[in-house]
């Protein structure tokens, strides 16, 4: 029998519930090298939630990056997932402190998708993994745990 009170409690199980599945997440994240302490806990976050096996955070890249300065991190997905992390990101933009997001040869910082040039292949061209850029400042003290559940 439902009483008053039950759809508060099942709702606390669920995020409850998610919280320990977080918990318990481990992703890979050796490949994020000495990356900003809270560009780290932002992609073990998004890594956890949409379950992405590859992170790369600092190391060269061909032309102008955020990347060799710990500020940005590539996560390899597949198309369906890349489409809802780079949601996720963009939803929650100033609480995740992200800058840009690049996914499928189009950048959005914010407002929305604008297009890229060609650079002339899969991975160059952003279609095989999401590129988000962090600010340089951490983000305000806020639980991120929730987030695009
Ligand atoms: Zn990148």
């Amino acid at each position: 029998m439902l009483t008053a009170t039950s759809p508060v409690i099942v709702h606390k199980r669920v995020v409850a519930a998610a919280a320990i599945e977080l918990a318990d997440c481990h992703p890979r994240t050796s490949g994020l090298g000495a990356v900003e302490d809270y560009v780290r806990a932002v992609a073990e976050f998004l890594g956890c939630r949409f379950d992405v096996r590859t992170m790369h955070g600092v190391g060269g890249r061909a032309g102008p990056s955020d990347h060799p300065d710990g500020l940005a991190v590539d996560f390899m997905v597949d198309p369906d997932t890349g489409d809802d992390l780079a949601s996720c990101a963009l939803d929650n933009i100033e609480d995740l402190a992200v800058k840009y997001v690049i996914w499928e040869q189009r950048i959005n910082h914010g407002d929305e998708w604008e297009p890229m040039e060609d650079r002339g292949g899969i991975t160059v061209n952003h279609f095989d993994h999401v590129h988000i850029s962090f600010e340089s400042d951490a983000p305000e003290d806020v639980s991120i745990e929730d987030l695009c559940s």
